[in-house]
């Protein structure tokens, strides 16, 4: 694995007075690459990482310029998160890779960047995309299912965007494929304030049962 020297320091001067909900955690934001969708689509990813910015938190992504993922990472940033990109090196130019970010992690292959995805993360936001959205976040899911990953995923459901593959998800539970009870392992949020609200109040019920078992 290759990393590029951070072109921007991980924090800028006025990010150093951040407060809020989201101090100290790390967003992975997962979300479409396509530069043809839905205009509203874009400005609600941006409005979601201008939110996790203000509300003190950082971002892990794709690291590419292009679609939701990079509405959501630019705004973040702007907002004074520390930008974390990982890309693979094939897709430097396809995805038009953020060169100003804090870091910018170049790997050779998509299990390399989806690991480092996952394990800088706190919790993941799922915004709209397509099936490389859907592979990065089933890949999630069947995790946390397993109980290897034990983080909070928000599904970003944008004018029920999600909905078609929730009822997918139902369907495998009627049709009792499932281990857990699926609402079990995810949240779904409509507006980029239910995201923020949602990622808050999982992030710190998981911190307060975490510090309670340590005290037990
Ligand atoms: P899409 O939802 O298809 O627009 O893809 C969203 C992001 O997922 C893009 O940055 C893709 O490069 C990435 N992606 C596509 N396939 C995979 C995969 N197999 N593993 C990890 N990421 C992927």
């Amino acid at each position: 694995m290759s990393k590029q020297s951070p072109v921007t320091p991980a924090r800028t001067a006025t990010s150093e007075a951040r407060t809020g909900g989201l101090l100290g955690y790390t967003i992975c934001v997962y979300g479409g690459a396509s530069q043809h969708v839905a205009a509203d689509h874009h400005a609600l990813a941006a409005e979601v990482g201008k939110g996790i910015g203000q509300a003190g938190g950082d971002l892990v992504f794709g690291g590419g310029k292009v679609g939701l993922m990079g509405a959501s990472s630019l705004a973040a940033q702007e907002a004074g998160s520390a930008v974390t990109g990982v890309i693979t090196r094939f897709l430097l130019d396809m995805e038009a890779a953020n060169r100003e970010l804090s870091e910018l992690i170049v790997v050779e292959t998509m299990h390399q960047r989806k690991n480092i995805m996952m394990e800088r993360a706190d919790a993941f936001v799922i915004l709209p995309g397509g099936f490389g959205t859907l592979e990065e976040v089933m890949e999630v899911v069947t995790l946390k299912q397993l109980g290897q990953l034990d983080k909070p995923i928000v599904f970003a459901d944008f004018s029920g965007f999600w909905q078609p593959l929730i009822a997918l998800f139902d369907h495998f539970e009627q049709q009792n494929y499932l281990h857990n009870r699926f609402e079990d392992l995810y949240h779904l949020a409509a507006t980029p304030n239910a995201i923020l609200e949602r990622l808050e109040t999982a992030l710190a019920a998981q911190k307060a049962s975490l510090e309670a078992a340590a005290r037990a």
